[in-house]
């Protein structure tokens, strides 16, 4: 069992009921009071913060924790020991104290006062803000020593994702309570991942203003993005690498479309900074724990050849197009294989076919203009090289354009060329009028005719300057969120082996987007 642990971190009594109310609400497990938060600290104003928080029937921990190990205000020991004994008497649950200073006087006040109150327990922290542990299953050793009936609480600051497998293992490996995850961005799956784990508990902020961690997640988000309440040991797990993913909407979409059709699966943003050896290590650390349960992703930049040259090493299979585009967008894990897809370009070819009410036959020499040479630019170029387009790329630099060109039989004209274009089907594959520089639009308006259909991969915003004035001369449109849409269409399917509900899916992103 997990508790979902939300921290009362108040200056003032007024303020803290303020806080216990909203945390109750939203459906915290726990509540801890964070009593070096609160301003002129004392033992009878801990004694008034334990009744009022006693309000909310739920379990307590009360931290004054020391200001050395992230307390928020420097209070002298002595009064944070009489803190502690004064939240053990008023019937606290849990104390929390740091291991650090666990020794001495301190020990033996804590230990005595306890041994008095059999209803709280003790649990031992420590913190290390700048890295990980060198040694955290001895760290873990050393602190039930100390203290055997102690739940330990480690926790440190992960600078990569690939920290993080510490946590994953220390918990896997001990029964026992144990309280273990990381801080940080880097660090944000653990806290989500505790739950399936058992850690004993996770925490939550009410809000991002109320955050007493780097990385906490809002309760809302753990409930509501993340399915807090669903997960189990047997939960599966799949996510989105890249970096940056912190924009990414494929958590939103996927976690309310597993939710849909009951699947116990969770979907998490996995931030893997770094090139090739970052990538390769995060994969052999979930290949090598079966007990994560990491069955698939969605991969983006900059990991699309990454994922390619996994498969091919682990000797999966590489979809022969995908092979082509020289980068995939979707691995899924078949123990013990790995193998990849790109959904990218059957998802562009299809919102185009679709919206424009065209068959696929009918691209065979349509005359189509492709602005932009990357990731995208490459998908569409493959998948429209397969369905025989006369294609034109128009590049910023050269050399990338004229490569991708030669590769798939293209013609390639530098970007002034642009201003003359004509062709039936002009596509945007840059970032050209993505938001924040929603004014910017790739081509200008006088270039736009309305006998030449127009499609923005660019899917927020949805409607573009350039859509919206293509719109204006009675050009056809396609917008970015639809080839989002069937990209993400098939990737749950290859996740699920189900059709995720299209309407449901169309909703959640419209929402958000429009
Ligand atoms: P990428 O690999 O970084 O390629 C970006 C391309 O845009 C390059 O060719 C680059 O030219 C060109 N470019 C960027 N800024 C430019 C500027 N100011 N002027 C002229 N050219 C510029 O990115 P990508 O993965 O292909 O993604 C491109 C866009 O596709 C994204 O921004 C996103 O909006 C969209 N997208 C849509 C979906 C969807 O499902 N709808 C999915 C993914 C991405 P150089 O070669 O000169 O650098």
């Amino acid at each position: 069992m997990t508790l979902l642990t939300v921290p009362i971190a108040a200056k003032s009594l007024k303020e803290a009921a303020s806080q216990i109310k909203a945390a109750a609400k939203a459906g915290a497990e726990m509540l801890e009071l964070r009593a070096d938060y609160l301003e002129d600290l004392s033992t009878s104003l801990v004694e008034k913060l334990m009744l009022q928080a006693k309000s909310a029937n739920l379990p307590i921990i009360v931290t004054p924790r020391d200001s050395k190990q992230g307390g928020a205000n420097e209070y002298p020991d002595k009064l944070r020991i009489d803190v502690f004994v004064a939240a053990i008497k008023a019937g606290a649950d849990f104390i929390d104290f740091e291991f650090e200073n666990f020794s001495g006087q301190n020990q033996e006040a804590i230990t005595k006062t306890l041994s008095e109150n059999s209803k709280s327990r003790l649990i031992l922290s420590a913190h290390n803000f700048e890295t990980k542990f060198d040694d955290i299953k001895k760290l873990y050793s050393q602190i039930k020593e100390a203290y055997s009936d102690a739940i330990p609480k480690l926790v440190y600051t992960a600078n990569h994702i690939n920290d993080c497998f510490d946590a994953f293992d220390l918990l896997h490996e001990i029964k026992d309570d144990l309280i273990t995850f990381c801080m940080g961005q880097a660090g944000l799956i653990s806290r989500i991942i505790a739950k399936k784990l058992n850690s004993f508990v996770t925490f939550a902020s009410i809000d991002d203003k109320t955050a007493t961690a780097s990385g906490q997640l809002t309760i809302e988000n753990f409930k509501n993005l993340y399915r807090y309440d669903s997960i189990s040991s047997d939960t599966k797990l799949y996510g989105i690498i890249g970096s940056p993913v912190a924009h990414s909407l494929s958590p939103l979409i996927h976690n309310a479309c597993f939710a849909d059709i009951g699947v116990n699966k969770l979907y998490l943003p996995l931030l893997i900074e770094g090139g090739k050896d970052e990538f390769n290590t995060f994969m052999q650390n979930v290949l090598e724990r079966d007990w994560l349960g990491f069955k698939g992703f969605s991969v983006t930049i900059p990991h699309k050849r990454n994922a390619i040259d996994l498969a091919r090493d682990n000797k999966g299979l590489v979809e022969p197009l995908t092979e082509k585009i020289g980068a995939a967008n979707t691995l899924i894990i078949d123990e013990p294989k790995v193998s990849v897809y790109n959904t990218d370009y059957a998802g562009a070819l299809d919102a185009v076919i679709s919206t424009l009410g065209i068959a696929k036959s009918d691209f065979a020499d349509m005359s189509i203009a492709v602005m932009g040479a990357g990731g995208v630019a490459r998908a569409i170029v493959a998948g429209l090289h397969d369905a025989k387009a006369k294609v034109t790329i128009y590049n910023r630099t050269v050399e990338k354009g004229e490569k991708l060109a030669a590769e798939f039989g293209c013609s390639f004209l530098p970007l002034d060329d642009l201003l003359d274009v004509d062709a039936q089907l002009f596509i945007n594959c840059t970032s050209i009028g993505m938001h924040p520089n929603v004014d910017a639009s790739p081509l200008p308006k006088s270039c736009l005719h309305k006998d030449m259909a127009v499609f923005d991969t660019v899917y927020n915003p949805p409607n573009t300057l350039l859509l919206k004035q293509a719109g204006q001369i009675g050009a056809k449109t396609v917008n970015g969120l639809e080839m989002f849409i069937n990209q993400a269409l098939a990737q749950f399917k290859l996740f699920t082996g189900k059709n995720p509900d299209l309407k449901l899916m169309q909703k959640i992103l419209y929402d958000r987007l429009f």
